[in-house]
């Protein structure tokens, strides 16, 4: 059982925050991105949100796209209080509709839709009617610039005080603006990259028109969160937490450590199938490096005989290596407790988790007007029994923050950068059973493709790159000998955000280089072959 604890200072009380309200658009948490790319917080929550029950106050709102028509009768519809808040308010393409809707009821469904690239012509004001304010939002962008469009209504006339401030071809209410308010709704989508000026177009809103300070730094995000996890701790209270070596529970580790010292207990699992060396080097860097109170438990043997027999089912490998990791995690949680509330502090009552902000949007974005919002429970891999707090220190973070946070907090850019590395390790990068002799072919086969990948300066191009081990033999000729051995498929992609990857085009020197290596240099391998599957329809791992 964990809980969730009040938070004693979010960041939304820190930072001049801009709130996105989500209609459910797929593009929503973009909106969320871009503005923090030019360091400016802000936070998203769903179209449901009751406005009396948000506790802070938000410098400008943003009302997302999203799929349903306004004039339906279960159309979702913001508090109208978010109109009386007397902040700005921006409206995209749903959003906008939404605002016109509040105003006018004045949307309807369009001849037909429109879908892709539109070219936008912005209308100046200049200071006359207007006092000005409503040519901000195009400040510094062309008269003529590129939009994407994805919409099937449209307005049939502005609402009453409302201005044209853009127009398409084929949309005459492209962009509109309150004459005198700082209300805007603009129908195309510029916190997709296909709107290549729409950064500034949000940057003119949310700093230009919102006042919003752009203070958002992993620098700020380090002391405040330190001063937090220390109210929320106590003075005396202990966390335990599980490292795996990837950068996720490094960064989260280092900020606890950071904050309370040895009281943040750092647990490693060696599981038998991590990578080459792997335990040891995480050691090293997390004790040496950081100064982290760390405890590695090798545990391989116990996990190499849960695995053995699993020749084709994948789910079941998944599963012997989660129940045997939480096993293995409460066994040592206990024996740390017990030794710790000996001696100085209190009982360990608190669970560190490296949930990011990703898994926080996905649960609190809106599903439609009938579902209702579950809470996130990132609760893989948890003991049951013990009754914990959840600590998550990273729930704010997208990916790359947390990225810019392992910098700022001086952790090796080896390990800033490393490739996401799955919980049950190379066991599912070995097609069929897992055993030590297939783990060693894996790991060193892996270790050689890697280490050329760095050589030839890819690693960063590349999102996740891995030699996974298939179950079949082939036959080969080495050193004048018949050889029957086994088949190295070589994995490696890119992605921005992991849901949709293509395999990286290396080119055939670079590949004949490493298939010449493996073969050579690994025992067991006489054949190499390189995966050219997307996904979808292919996974990035193989299991
Ligand atoms: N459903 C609305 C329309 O089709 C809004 C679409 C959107 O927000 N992308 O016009």
């Amino acid at each position: 059982m964990t809980t969730a604890v009040p938070d004693p200072i979010p960041p939304h009380k820190n930072f001049d925050t801009i709130l996105v309200l989500d209609f459910g658009s797929q593009y929503s948490h973009l909106i969320t991105r871009r503005l923090r790319e030019f360091n400016v917080y802000c936070e998203m929550l769903p179209c449901t949100q009751k406005l009396s029950e948000l506790e802070w106050i938000p410098k400008g709102v943003i009302l997302s796209g999203g799929p349903y028509s306004v004039y339906a009768d279960d159309a979702p519809h913001v508090d109208p209080a978010v109109f009386e808040l007397d902040v700005p308010i921006l409206g995209i393409c749903y959003g906008m509709q939404e605002i016109a809707w509040h105003f006018g009821k004045n949307v309807l469904a369009g001849e037909k839709r429109e879908y892709g690239h539109a070219y936008l012509k912005v209308d100046r004001h200049g200071d006359g009617v207007t006092g000005g304010h409503v040519d901000k939002l195009f400040a510094g962008l062309e008269d003529d610039m590129e939009v994407w469009m994805s919409h099937g209504d449209k307005l049939s006339h502005l609402p009453g005080d409302f201005i044209t401030v853009a127009t398409t071809s084929n949309a005459p209410f492209a962009g509109i603006a309150h004459q005198s308010k700082t209300l805007y709704g603009i129908q195309f989508h510029p916190e997709v990259t296909h709107t290549p000026q729409g950064k500034v177009l949000l940057k003119n809103f949310a700093i230009g028109i919102c006042r919003a300070k752009a203070n958002w730094t992993m620098e700020k995000f380090v002391h405040q969160e330190i001063s937090r996890i220390r109210a929320l701790v106590g003075e005396k209270g202990q966390v335990i937490g599980a490292v795996s070596g990837g950068v996720d529970s490094t960064v989260a580790a280092k900020l606890m450590k950071e904050a309370i010292g040895d009281r943040f207990h750092a647990v490693m699992v060696d599981n038998g199938v991590l990578r080459m060396n792997e335990a040891k080097q995480v050691k090293e860097t997390l004790t040496k490096g950081l100064g982290i109170n760390l405890t590695v438990i090798d545990a391989s043997e116990r996990f190499l005989a849960g695995l053995k027999g699993i020749k084709d089912d994948p789910e079941k490998k998944r599963k012997v290596i989660g129940n045997t990791f939480i096993e293995v995690f409460q066994e040592t949680a206990k024996k740390i407790a017990s030794e710790a509330s000996s001696d100085k502090a209190g009982e360990i009552e608190w669970l560190l988790q490296g949930t990011l902000y990703p898994d926080v949007i996905e649960s609190i974005s809106f599903k439609g007007p009938s579902a209702t919002i579950k809470t996130h429970h990132n609760v893989g891999g948890l003991p049951k029994d013990m009754k914990l707090k959840l600590i998550e220190p990273l729930r704010e973070l997208f990916k790359d923050e947390v990225r810019e946070l392992g910098t700022e907090l001086g952790i090796p850019e080896e390990l800033v950068w490393r490739h996401p590395f799955p919980g049950p390790g190379i066991a599912i990068r070995i097609l069929g059973e897992v055993t030590p002799e297939q783990v060693r072919i894996a790991r060193e086969a892996d270790v050689i493709f890697i280490e050329e990948i760095k050589a030839a300066g890819l690693y960063r191009k590349i999102s996740q790159a891995f030699a996974a081990l298939l179950p079949v033999k082939a036959v080969g000729v080495m050193g004048d000998n018949r050889v029957h051995a086994q088949v190295i498929a070589l994995r490696a992609v890119e992605t921005s955000d992991f849901m949709t990857a293509d395999w990286y085009p290396f080119d055939g020197a670079f590949l004949k280089k490493v298939s010449r290596r493996i073969v050579n240099e690994v025992d067991g391998v006489c054949r190499v072959v390189y995966d050219i599957t997307s996904k979808p329809p292919g996974t990035i791992e193989m299991e």
